[in-house]
């Protein structure tokens, strides 16, 4: 990896995209390095501060002062020049103490600070450009030898000088702020550093030698000591005017949270802004997942982008492979280790350099040309150049694998947190580009911060998250997944963890689907799959299906995970509540050739009444069995071919239970493993298209038209409810309003409501109301009443027949207590004596219901 990354920045360097320069930076003085844009902009945070009105005495006018403001009292030793506003109008002001010269706008906010003012004069602030002033600080003035001494302590002009905030007048302490170092540059102020970059004082300032400038603490009174210390000594020698608290947005480092420093230093960089064009017109072919962050938060990133500075003072990172001899300034750059060998003259020694880290490499020296001798200049790499050098490192290219990189570059997608947008996605960006005028990646999905349930960031000291192995161990691997897939963390948003979430997508998704499963392989008997089936339910499903394969295949092209997980709960829904449920009495038939008597639950039939019995020999009574048959397998052939297409549908966002589902639905020509399959198409409605031209637009019908079905099912159920009749209790009619039913599906859609809602039969209502609407007829007939009980006696048999394990086969005899009709069941012994698998039926001593096996 670290040769790929010497690779890359010898790349950059032959384009001539490097060079270093002396410029001001942000610096962390506890890790003693410099950090870049991206890392300062991460740590920013509100803290308390002291500002300070400093007076500076007119060398010229003894009593007079300019008045300068700054948050950063400890940058005053620095001081080598004021800067005001050329335009900007100031005011001399006389009061008790002195006379004093600010903006006139800064005096009229800050009047009270003034004992009895009254204006002297009023000029533009180029007026005192060229003044010299007495310094706060002897320790650099009294230097005879600083260079550039004659233009120290001075007023200049400079343009980023406003009177938001402070005086209008500004203190320059070039070393410590941006601005300060521009203006340094521009007129050739004297450098002074007077902070080691550790963050202390150095020996040369007397008063404050030695204390940390800005030290780390929780406790204000520790972190602004050396402010307070500053703050005094202006007290003591009459220099001081006034003091704020204030609070304000400051740097801070992300390792280790010290606040930073502006800290004039030297430093490698990458050429950012004379490429821009480049890095935004390679951009524009990215594709962002969600939409938004291409033009929101990563454009704006890259448009505002400033040189990227790579070198850093540390101990463990890719050094940068640059050499320079200490008497000509000459430099050499190694790509590559070989090169290095070759060059310091190790080969001919025999030697290897087969370890690139820094306290290795240090020693190896390369001769110059002059005579002299190069080494390697101190600094390592800034870790974001190795993670922006992934897509070569990764492969140790251009060494090896060169024809495999060449296949996967740029990558198709890439998938990372919302704060890598200023960080690994761009620096990906920017080294390819750089090396390869090409994108790194073509699509990125980025997801956003998962957050503790409180809505406060996961932590691990307040315990308000549960621990992810034990969610995995409590729900699976998959929930977890599902639920972070369907979740708002896809759209690159926040998500509050809710373990609540995780067992939903359980009961919703897994549960409901492992109990379809059970269900099937109750009664599959091995029935090969297939989609030809004409039943309703069957076409219904196979249309669900292929709306759904269609639906996530449209989420996963578009790099939407969730658009292509959430359609998957509502498939599950329909298979399990409405297609499986209302096809268990088709899975429940008997096989045409068994003999066995069959165990209709009444309950969930509406054929009670009839007294047709499986056993009979009549010609009339066989087809009709064959043709129940017929059906059975039709329902566990689509049932199956559902079921495999699912497993394949849901490998990539439940891959544990996809493969359980396939394994248990595969076929002996199908792969091995569902992640071994092809992505399904809408297969089923291709074929249906081949043998029916132009049905796509029944097919579209027919999903309308179950939609429907569904409602008239929920308001018919509500109508019962309201009027407190139980579903277990027969009704005789119900009437639908609805233009929806064409002729075609009319007869079997609602033979389907009947048996959902348990009335006798469905009729269509008035269909010129707009509103589709049900009536329920809710007179319950004395025969409707009979029927009621039949169907609750049964279905207590059924459950005490549960409750005792016993098996269908196992024949049993029924005792009932006093308080059930008898006379009701004495009428219709012979269908609960079938209907039940039961032998006797008798009034017993006890309570309830209760079977015997005999
Ligand atoms: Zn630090
Ligand atoms: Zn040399």
């Amino acid at each position: 990896f670290m040769e790929s990354v010497w690779w890359v920045f010898k790349q950059l360097y032959d384009k001539g995209l490097v060079y270093e320069d002396y410029r001001s930076m942000h610096v962390c003085p506890r890790c003693e390095t410099t950090l870049s844009q991206q890392e300062v902009s991460e740590g920013y945070k509100d803290v308390k501060d002291i500002s300070v009105t400093a007076k500076f005495e007119l060398v010229d006018e003894p009593g007079a002062y300019f008045l300068a403001w700054t948050t950063t009292p400890w940058t005053l030793p620095g001081n080598v020049a004021l800067a005001v506003g050329a335009d900007i109008a100031y005011v001399k002001v006389k009061d008790d103490t002195g006379t004093y010269i600010l903006a006139r706008s800064a005096f009229e906010n800050s009047r009270e600070r003034f004992q009895n003012p009254h204006i002297l004069s009023e000029t533009k602030g180029r007026e005192f450009v060229g003044s010299s002033y007495k310094p706060l600080f002897d320790y650099y003035f009294n230097d005879t030898k600083l260079k550039n001494r004659e233009n120290g302590w001075k007023v200049y002009a400079a343009d980023f000088v406003t009177t938001e905030t402070g005086t209008g007048i500004a203190h320059e302490a070039p070393a410590f702020g941006a601005d300060d170092w521009e203006l340094l540059k521009q007129v050739n102020l004297p450098f002074v550093q007077h902070v080691n970059g550790d963050g202390t004082f150095k020996t040369e300032v007397k008063d404050f030698a030695g204390m940390e400038v800005k030290p780390r603490s929780d406790d204000d009174k520790v972190r602004l000591g050396t402010d307070i210390e500053v703050i005094r000594y202006l007290q003591e020698h009459g220099t001081f005017f006034s003091k704020e608290n204030i609070t304000h947005s400051y740097p801070h480092c992300w390792r280790c949270d010290t606040p930073l420093l502006n800290y004039a230093t030297s430093s490698w960089f990458v050429k950012i802004e004379e490429q821009k064009k480049r890095i935004l017109d390679n951009a524009r072919s990215i594709n962002w997942s969600p939409a938004h962050i291409k033009k929101g938060r990563w454009g704006k990133w890259l448009e505002g982008a400033r040189d990227w500075s790579i070198s850093r003072q540390r101990f463990w990172a890719s050094v940068i492979p640059l050499w320079r001899c200490e008497k000509c300034k000459e430099q050499r750059v190694f790509g590559s280790a070989h090169e290095l060998e070759e060059v310091s003259g190790l080969a001919g020694q025999g030697k290897k350099v087969d370890d690139l880290h820094k306290h290795i490499v240090d020693k190896i020296t390369v001769p110059c040309i002059c005579g002299g001798e190069m080494h390697r200049i101190p600094d390592v790499l800034d870790t974001w150049f190795d993670s922006g050098s992934m897509p070569y490192g990764e492969r140790h290219y251009p060494f090896e694998k060169k024809e495999q990189f060449n296949k996967v570059f740029p990558a198709q997608f890439i998938a990372e947190g919302l704060d890598q947008t200023r960080a690994w996605f761009y620096y990906m960006h920017i080294l390819a580009v750089s090396i390869f005028d090409k994108n790194a990646f073509q699509n990125v999905i980025v997801n956003g911060i998962v957050l503790a349930e409180d809505g406060k960031k996961m932590s691990k000291k307040l315990k308000n998250y549960p621990d992810p192995m034990e969610v995995v161990n409590k729900y699976g691997a998959d929930a977890l997944r599902f639920y972070l897939l369907s979740s708002p963390v896809m759209q690159a948003e926040n998500l509050s963890f809710s373990e609540k979430g995780v067992d939903e997508i359980v009961k919703k998704n897994i549960g409901r689907l492992a109990n379809v499963l059970a269900f099937y392989q109750l009664y599959s008997n091995d029935t090969p799959r297939d989609w030809k089936s004409e039943h309703i339910l069957d076409r219904w499903i196979l249309l669900r299906l292929d709306q759904l394969i269609r639906e996530v295949t449209d989420g996963f092209e578009a790099y939407r995970l969730d658009s292509a997980a959430r359609p998957i709960t509502g498939f599950i829904d329909d298979l399990s509540v409405w297609y499986v449920r209302r096809s268990r009495d088709r899975f429940k038939t008997a096989d045409f050739s068994a003999s066995s008597a069959s165990l209709r639950d009444p309950a969930e039939s509406s054929a009670v009444s009839q007294s047709t019995s499986p056993d009979s020999a009549s010609p009339h009574l066989a087809s009709e069995a064959e043709k129940s048959a017929l059906d059975k397998r039709n329902a566990l052939a689509t049932l199956r071919y559902v079921l495999l297409d699912l497993s394949r549908v849901m490998a990539p966002t439940t891959p544990f239970f996809a493969e359980y589902l396939f394994q248990a639905v595969r076929e002996g020509e199908d792969e091995e493993s569902v992640h071994m399959t092809s992505w399904p198409e809408a297969r089923a409605t291709a074929n249906f298209i081949q043998r029916i031209l132009g049905r796509g637009r029944a097919d579209q019908q027919l999903l309308n038209a179950m939609t429907f079905a569904r409602g008239f099912v929920t308001m018919a159920l509500m109508q019962r409810s309201e009027a407190g009749i139980k579903v277990r209790q027969p009704l005789q009619q119900l009437t639908v309003n609805s233009k929806q039913f064409t002729e075609k599906y009319e007869k079997e859609l609602f033979a389907l409501i009947a048996d959902e809602v348990n009335v006798k039969e469905v009729v269509l209502g008035n269909q010129d109301q707009d509103t589709p609407g049900v009536l329920l007829d809710i007179e319950i007939t004395p025969e409707l009443r009979e029927e009621g009980v039949v169907r609750d006696f049964v279905r207590s048999v059924q459950d005490a027949r549960k409750e005792a394990k016993l098996t269908p086969s196992d024949k049993v005899r029924v005792t009932y207590s006093a308080s059930v009709d008898e006379s009701i069941l004495i009428k219709h012994k012979d269908l609960i004596l079938r209907a039940t698998n039961a032998s006797g039926l008798a009034r017993g001593t006890g309570e309830g219901i209760t079977v015997e096996k005999v």
